[in-house]
């Protein structure tokens, strides 16, 4: 049976071409081929016959497909992907300064269940392969490509589609070894966030196995109630336990961990929330994304005024902590924070 060249990681592939008597140079000649110039065709150039004889017997390289596209006023692009077995899942590419960041999902679904978010409605169904996480990535960038000329690139990932990504580690751990990969893609490590929930298994592989990579935690709410409505997993592994965790982390020169901080009309926009939040993270090296909820079809949750969440970063300015208003992108194709649902 055939296995996906895109779930192989660098050395995996080299391991694979050397187990079967073969020369590991190929390895490198295929990255660079199929990563660094992003060919969907196969790699001929250079490679002996019982090389590509061996690749055609034993190596797959679909990609999910592009099932549909839509494009918002803002530039932002929406991509629903459909994968082999039907099912489907949402990749967001988000512009800045002429470039783009590109939001990843990591599963079909989500466990995590939490009550803001669109795709925690539709529980967990099951993991992405890494091959349909690189499979986003590189699918989008040729649509970019095709679309809206060589100059747009996709400088920034994170991993803040579908799903909890420290939830299926393994598969995201490998796409991140694909995109770091001086062969490949050759992303820097600081230009990958991974935005977890506070799920504190990953949390702990996260820091010992992919060394480097930026961290976006999502708070949410300083209070441990109301974090417990909106992220239930927070009664399993409480706020302090992942705080004083992420804490004693040694961060690298240029990486940071993002606080994310949704901001929900009457919730959590008070005062007394913004104070408490001040209070939890100064003097720690913190940034504060403040995201202003966007409502979705069913939720009761409403988005507060401007001028409430310019009050609240007023706030947490008096604690010296450097935050940002993100500025919601996509809002009219439901591409925004929490949005994601690839039910159709
Ligand atoms: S916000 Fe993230 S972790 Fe929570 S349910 Fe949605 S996708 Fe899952």
């Amino acid at each position: 049976m055939k296995q996906s060249f895109y779930n192989l990681n660098f050395n995996e592939l080299e391991n694979l071409l050397v187990e079967n008597e073969l020369n590991s140079t190929a390895a490198s000649l295929l990255y660079n081929w199929h990563y660094k110039k992003k060919n969907f065709s196969p790699c001929t150039h250079n490679i002996s016959k019982k090389t590509l004889n061996f690749i055609e017997d034993r190596l797959d390289f679909k990609l999910p497909e592009i099932d549909t596209v839509h494009e918002s006023s803002d530039s932002t692009v929406k991509f629903l992907f459909k994968l082999e077995d039907g099912s489907k899942v949402e990749t967001v590419l988000i512009p800045f300064n002429n470039k783009y960041s590109i939001c990843l999902s990591s599963q079909v679904g989500c466990a995590m269940k939490c009550s803001f978010c669109f795709t925690g409605t539709q529980g967990l169904k099951r993991n992405l392969s890494t091959s349909e996480i690189v499979g986003q990535f590189l699918q989008s960038w040729k649509w970019l490509a095709d679309n809206r000329g060589e100059d747009k690139r996709i400088l920034n990932i994170v991993f803040m589609g579908q799903g909890e990504p420290l939830h299926n580690f393994d598969a995201v751990k490998s796409a991140c070894n694909i995109f770091l990969s001086k062969n490949g893609t050759s992303v820097g490590n600081q230009k990958i966030t991974i935005s977890t929930s506070g799920y504190l298994p990953g949390l702990k592989r996260w820091k010992e196995e992919i060394p480097g990579v930026n961290l976006a935690l999502s708070l949410h709410s300083p209070f441990a109630e109301k974090r417990n409505e909106l992220i239930p997993i927070n009664k399993k592994f409480k706020l302090e336990e992942v705080l004083s965790y992420i804490d004693d982390i040694p961060l690298s020169k240029k990486q940071f961990i993002t606080y994310e901080y949704l901001l929900i009309k009457d919730f959590n926009d008070s005062e007394v929330d913004a104070r408490k939040t001040g209070e939890l993270l100064k003097g720690k090296e913190a940034y504060i994304n403040l995201i202003p909820f966007n409502p979705f079809p069913g939720t009761e949750y409403q988005r507060p005024t401007d001028s409430v969440v310019n009050n609240f970063k007023d706030i947490l300015s008096e604690y010296k902590i450097p935050t940002l208003i993100r500025m919601t992108k996509g809002d009219d194709v439901l591409a925004a924070c929490g949005q994601l649902n690839s039910k159709d």
